[in-house]
């Protein structure tokens, strides 16, 4: 059975889409199944992939409030191991919906459990709020990663950050454990990057990665293109940054 992981930050543009997109697919790289669930109305991990939002025949949404089956959904990438469920504007409205559904939190975990047995890790990119569809990644999870950039109110928001996942850990998922926190946009040039990166160690402890992903330009260029950091730029620092990471997070999984 997949092992599922939310990446997980309430707070807006700190790169869980971007960690989410290149993550997933070096794992996938290494022969690892993966399974990429977007649950953002945004769709950027749709669009990051080159999927026309536009055009999408079943989302995500068709899954969570009308009961589609999964398999009807998920779409193939340009990567052999690596699928995704997509998303689009339809969900915008999905928590409104979701609202009055028997079960409300736990509509996601069930459309998981059709087909975790055909991957190795799933992975929910989850919105920028703390809404029903990020109760419902966090309630489907058995994990949950953490990006934080490396900004001046890099810590703001993380009491309420954890106070959702401890919320959920006692009423709706007892298994839920926090993966890790990677910081994103480092920029070792500068004091406030170090600063903060100090202040979350002393937050997280060892939880946070000794990798780091820093500021670079194409991480922000490649998902205008439909593709990951490892096409449109594989020799740059953001592409080694990401392998990096995919290495450190194999070998925390023993
Ligand atoms: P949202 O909360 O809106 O879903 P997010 O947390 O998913 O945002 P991303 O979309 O991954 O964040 O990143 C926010 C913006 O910063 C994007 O334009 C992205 O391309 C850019 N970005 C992400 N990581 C980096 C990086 N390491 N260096 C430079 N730009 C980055
Ligand atoms: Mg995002």
């Amino acid at each position: 059975m997949a092992k599922v992981i939310a990446i997980f930050n309430q707070k807006g543009g700190v790169g869980k889409t971007t960690t989410t997109m290149n993550l997933t697919t070096a794992l996938s790289m290494m022969g690892k199944k993966v399974l990429t669930v977007d649950i953002d109305p945004q769709g950027n991990t749709s669009s990051g992939f080159g999927i026309d939002k536009s055009e999408l025949e079943k989302s995500v949404y068709d899954a969570l409030i009308e009961g589609v089956d999964l398999r009807e959904i998920i779409l193939t990438t340009s990567y052999k191991n690596l699928h995704i469920l997509p998303s689009n504007l339809e969900l915008a409205g999905s928590e409104i919906e979701l609202a009055s559904m028997r079960q409300r939190e736990l509509r996601l975990r069930s459309c998981l459990s059709e087909i975790d047995e055909y991957y190795d890790y799933i992975f929910v990119d989850c919105p920028p709020s703390l809404g029903l569809l990020t109760i419902n990644a966090l309630a489907a999870s058995d994990t949950v990663l953490i990006p934080i950039q490396c900004e001046f109110y890099a810590l703001e928001g993380v009491g309420q950050l954890m106070n959702t996942v401890a919320l959920v850990k006692k009423g709706l998922n007892p298994k839920l454990e926090i993966e890790g926190v990677l910081m994103t946009m480092y920029d070792g040039r500068t004091n406030l990057s170090t600063q903060v990166v100090g202040e979350v160690r002393d937050y997280f402890k060892d939880k946070v990665y000794r990798t780091m992903i820093p500021r670079n330009v194409r991480l922000a260029e490649a998902p205008s293109y439909g593709q990951t950091i490892f096409e449109y730029a594989p020799n740059s620092k953001g592409s080694q940054a990401y392998t990096e990471f995919s290495r450190e997070f194999m070998e925390r999984q023993a």
